[in-house]
């Protein structure tokens, strides 16, 4: 059913009433990111790459209230790390329900079975389960074996228990889009409220580079994928604005507005976004909003954000223009989904100068402190065990 319409029409009201206030930096969705500490290491994943010292640090519910507080998105979602390991989740989600906010819970579901009655059901509270793809490519996608049953025994026994379930999905180079769209099927059967689905960022803290997409072949593979579930018989449900699976077809213009999506975590207010890890921490959300120097990012303006189509950016920047341009959504609606064919809307024009870009602005500081084998990955089975 994609997202329901009472959870469309408050975050439609609060749209209005921001911009009622003339407001024009607003966020949409906080990412409170509660630890970095997981128990899988995937290969995608640059959150885990930190030390051993940070990824034992946790967020409390305090710090957590507060910035929820301070920002008043009205969407929270919750990454991580792996969100279940942090013990004080089941306070920060009900202090999160208690605000009326709709909160992505996001986890690789590996303990949610042994967690589940910590969590009243809620239709404030949605579990976004990770699964990239059917078993064997999900499981080759986390670097483990067994885990995308262990995740589907979950989803069915949170849909059981009457949770909204929701699957996200990263999709990383080389990946088949016949086999995308059989697992966009496979989800469907489960009886999941609907798919949220991105291009893997080229994170820079991630290890293994090679797996990322440009912004070209993201584009190409979602029409293709796109393409394919035309003729598939299961209709596909998204968690996502219409105008943004568009986008990602390469039928919209859009620039980021990474505003529409801001970062918490242990470190502060992460400027500008959550996939950039060296520009820097406000203290507050008002410093964030009025600090950050939000015109040095985008496509074209910043060469770290050129391969980027993440809905961090361009969620909010899709949805703001639905608000604008409700006649392209019907047009969306009418058309059965998003263009598959003809030429793609043009790239926005490159405004810095190609020649001054160094490799090193890619390379990542952090990454010599990157020692898996001591961190995450270690902890794995004490984590799992608890
Ligand atoms: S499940 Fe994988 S992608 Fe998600 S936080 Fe853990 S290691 Fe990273
Ligand atoms: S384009 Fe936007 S969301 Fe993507 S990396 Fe740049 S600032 Fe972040």
């Amino acid at each position: 059913m994609g997202v329901p319409i009472k959870q469309q029409t408050s975050i439609a009201s609060y749209i209005i009433g921001k911009k009622l206030k003339k407001e024009t930096k607003y966020p949409l969705v906080l990412m409170l990111e509660p630890l970095f500490q997981c128990n899988l290491a995937c290969a995608g994943c640059g959150k885990i790459a930190y030390e051993d010292h940070i990824l034992k640090k946790r967020m409390s519910f305090e710090d957590a209230m507060k910035a929820v507080d301070e920002c008043g998105a009205p969407v929270i979602s919750i990454p991580g790390g792996e969100p279940l390991i942090h013990n004080e989740m089941p306070q920060i989600v009900k202090g999160l329900v208690e605000r009326k906010k709709y909160i992505y819970l996001c986890t690789n579901a590996i303990m949610l079975k042994r967690k589940l009655h910590e969590y009243e059901p809620s239709h404030y509270l949605t579990f976004s389960i990770h699964l990239d793809g059917l078993k064997e490519h999900h499981d080759k996608s986390v670097c483990k074996e067994g885990i995308f049953d262990v995740a589907v025994e979950a989803i069915k026994l949170a849909l059981d228990k009457g949770h909204r379930v929701t699957v996200n999905s990263t999709l990383f180079n080389g990946v088949d889009p016949e086999e995308v769209a059989d697992f966009f099927d496979y989800a469907m059967t489960l009886g999941v409220e609907g798919i949220t689905v991105s291009p893997g960022y080229s994170y820079e803290m991630a290890p293994e580079q090679d797996l990322f997409l440009g912004r070209k072949q993201s584009k190409e593979l979602f029409r293709s994928i796109f393409r394919e579930g035309k003729n598939r018989k299961s209709k596909w449900e998204f968690n996502q604005s219409a105008l943004f699976l568009d986008f990602l077809a390469g039928n919209q213009s859009y620039q980021c507005t990474p505003w529409s999506t801001v970062t918490y975590n242990i470190f502060g207010w992460q400027k500008p976004c959550y996939l950039l890890v060296n520009e820097g921490y406000a203290k507050t959300y008002k410093e964030l909003i009025d600090e950050t120097e939000w015109d040095n990012y985008g496509a074209g303006i910043n060469p770290k954000c050129d391969n980027c189509m993440a809905h961090c950016g361009y969620e909010g920047t899709a949805v703001n223009d639905s608000f604008k341009n409700p006649l392209k959504l019907l047009g969306l609606s009418i058309n059965g989904g998003p263009k598959t064919e003809g030429p793609m809307a043009p790239e926005l024009p490159i405004m810095y100068d190609q020649s001054k870009v160094e490799k090193s602005l890619f390379e990542n500081p952090l990454m010599p402190i990157i020692n898996k084998e001591e961190s995450s990955v270690s902890k794995e089975k004490e984590l799992v065990d608890k």
